[in-house]
């Protein structure tokens, strides 16, 4: 009987994706609603959007993303900018009251593969931290085990989505 079970089938879409050929811009599929790109959107208007990362580093992973293609921070409008950085901070509020979120890691990867990032339309990654969110496998086995799936997670995130809109 084991104890933990290590679920990683989410990154069999992105294995299969590497022998396909490239179809555009992810985010920008994503805004579009292309039927073919596997999405988990919490909310989104003409200008913003707010998905969970479907390769996540951890549970509630989020990435504040612009719809438009910006790559370089400076393209956006004062307005826009504004406007993700508040979209981020009720991002984190929504993680703390839906999961239960004790700390972040928030960040941008810019200029894509000498940041260290994949993807060069804007976007700003939360990764929310737990505690004991590193265990045994975690510290040994380069691997990540998630505890959630992430349709469950994407639920429980919905129920409180509200966070996002309201504007207080
Ligand atoms: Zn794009």
């Amino acid at each position: 009987m084991y104890k933990f079970y290590l679920w990683a089938t989410s990154r069999m879409k992105y294995v299969k994706r590497k022998h396909k050929k490239s179809r555009g811009c992810i985010f920008c599929n994503i805004a579009k609603d292309d039927p073919d790109t596997p999405k988990k959107v919490l909310f989104k208007d003409k200008r913003m959007m707010v998905i969970m990362n479907i390769f996540p580093y951890n549970v509630g992973h989020l990435e504040v993303v612009p719809v438009k293609h910006v790559e370089d921070i400076n393209e956006l409008s004062e307005k826009d900018y504004q406007y993700m950085w508040e979209l981020v901070r009720k991002s984190i509020k929504l993680l703390k009251k839906a999961l239960g979120a004790k700390a972040f890691n928030v960040g941008l990867n810019l200029g894509g593969d000498l940041s260290g990032g994949s993807i060069l339309h804007l976007h700003v990654q939360i990764v929310p931290r737990y505690v004991r969110d590193a265990g045994f496998m975690e510290v040994t086995a380069n691997t990540k085990v998630m505890p959630q799936s992430l349709d469950e997670t994407y639920k429980i995130l919905m129920k409180h989505v509200n966070i996002l809109k309201n504007n207080k």
